[in-house]
């Protein structure tokens, strides 16, 4: 098979074109592989992905080189020997071609101030992603960062050539492999760096560069970065996340992180008075109830307060007792059931089986002790009725 003619190559925004049908081979149900005299198709290679479209009116799924001769997968056989029109899907292959070059400037950025290479590319979604081999700050990867997006501002050429073996030898440029033959450079950002794939003709064409998470990787960093559209989604999704924030906090964007922190540390203001509140009520509740009470429901009470509550009214009634404590939502209640000794515990744990079989509720303990939460499907009248469930069944098994 001859080689396939490479449009884009030579013309990465050539969008549309006629080339002759080579071969057209059956590759699975409804399914073709076609080879062209010419293409402006670009095969997935470089980690970035293949371009799809339409040949002949057919569609173009997918797109691989194999020894020098690109096959299109289409949905309908072409004609080997005539001439079809290719139109390649223009949105999905700008985009490509942003997140590539904004690619090339950032790791000519990183290589450039810190020595670092990136030893890993791939456009996925909905990020690009980059693995660099040295292990970056986050300090180190925003000057990097705001060095590449002065360099799209800046707006130069982007430029791939393939020169000549004496001028070769004398370039440097950046590599991922050892490379023998001709080889293709793009010059973009002042950076040099050996590739395959289609570029922007400019540097203000990727528009904006962002760098949305680091995180360590066999030593080095693997960054999740985004450029232009996708870079400007980010952040329009980003901020519009954060005045949504801002209205909760009553604090403008910018000024999160001080509101966050005032409002974590009300949290935990709260959550200490609260705890020292059920502390104070567990310890006089059980003498302000009615004599031989062994059911109670407090509202809000948290896990440990339930407990402690539950064992002190074993403790006072010498018998089995139990504290249900619906939440604030009233659609679940927690529920404490305790033992004033050892001899009672297999009664406690008996409770505890059948609050499972009867309100599908869940917990466990140790010998003597239950804790769970049971649903409450009808709010107030669920929590009466297990509280009625539970005073009935602590009278039946003291008769027992
Ligand atoms: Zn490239």
């Amino acid at each position: 098979m001859q080689p396939t003619q490479k449009l884009y190559e030579a013309d990465a925004f050539l969008r549309r074109f006629t080339a002759g049908v080579l071969a057209c081979e059956a590759a699975g149900p409804g399914v073709w592989r076609a080879a062209l005299s010419a293409t402006a198709f670009y095969p997935e290679g470089g980690g970035q992905p293949c371009d799809t479209g339409t040949l002949g009116g057919a569609a173009v799924t997918d797109v691989h080189e194999e020894g020098g001769t690109v096959w299109h997968t289409v949905s309908a056989q072409l004609a080997p020997g005539t001439a079809v029109q290719g139109e390649i899907d223009w949105p999905r292959r700008l985009d490509h071609m942003q997140q590539h070059t904004g690619e090339h400037i950032l790791s000519g950025c990183l290589h450039r101030l810190y020595g670092a290479n990136n030893v890993g590319f791939h456009i996925g979604q909905p990020a690009v992603r980059m693995d660099i081999d040295l292990p970056l700050d986050a300090a180190q990867l925003a000057a990097a960062e705001a060095e590449a997006n002065a360099l799209v501002r800046a707006d130069t050429p982007v430029r791939c050539f393939v020169p000549d073996a004496d001028t070769l030898a004398r370039t440097g440029y950046r590599s991922k492999k050892a490379l023998e033959g001709p080889v293709r450079l793009v010059e973009a950002g002042g950076d040099v760096c050996a590739c395959c794939g289609t570029h922007l003709a400019g540097t203000g064409q990727v528009g904006l560069i962002k760098i949305l998470s680091a995180q360590n990787y066999k030593g080095g960093v693997r960054l999740a970065v985004a450029c232009g559209q996708r870079a400007y989604a980010a952040v329009a999704d980003a901020w519009a996340d954060a005045e949504a924030a801002g209205r909760l906090l009553s604090a403008a964007p910018g000024r999160l992180a001080p509101a966050v922190g005032t409002a974590l540390d009300n949290l935990a203001a709260q959550r200490w008075r609260a705890a020292a509140l059920q502390r104070e009520l567990c310890a006089w509740l059980p003498q302000a109830v009615p004599p031989g009470t062994r059911v109670l429901t407090v509202p809000g009470l948290d896990a440990e307060a339930a407990g402690a509550l539950a064992q002190r009214m074993a403790a006072a009634v010498c018998a089995p007792c139990a504290v249900l404590a619906p939440d604030a939502a009233g659609d679940t209640a927690r529920c404490a059931l305790a033992a004033p000794g050892p001899a009672d515990a297999a009664r406690v744990r008996a409770l505890g089986a059948e609050l499972g079989k009867t309100f599908a509720a869940r917990g466990g303990g140790p010998a003597g002790r239950w804790q769970g939460s049971l649903p409450l499907p009808d709010k107030k009248a669920g929590a009466a009725k297990a509280e009625a469930f539970l005073r009935r069944a602590l009278e039946q098994q003291g008769e027992g």
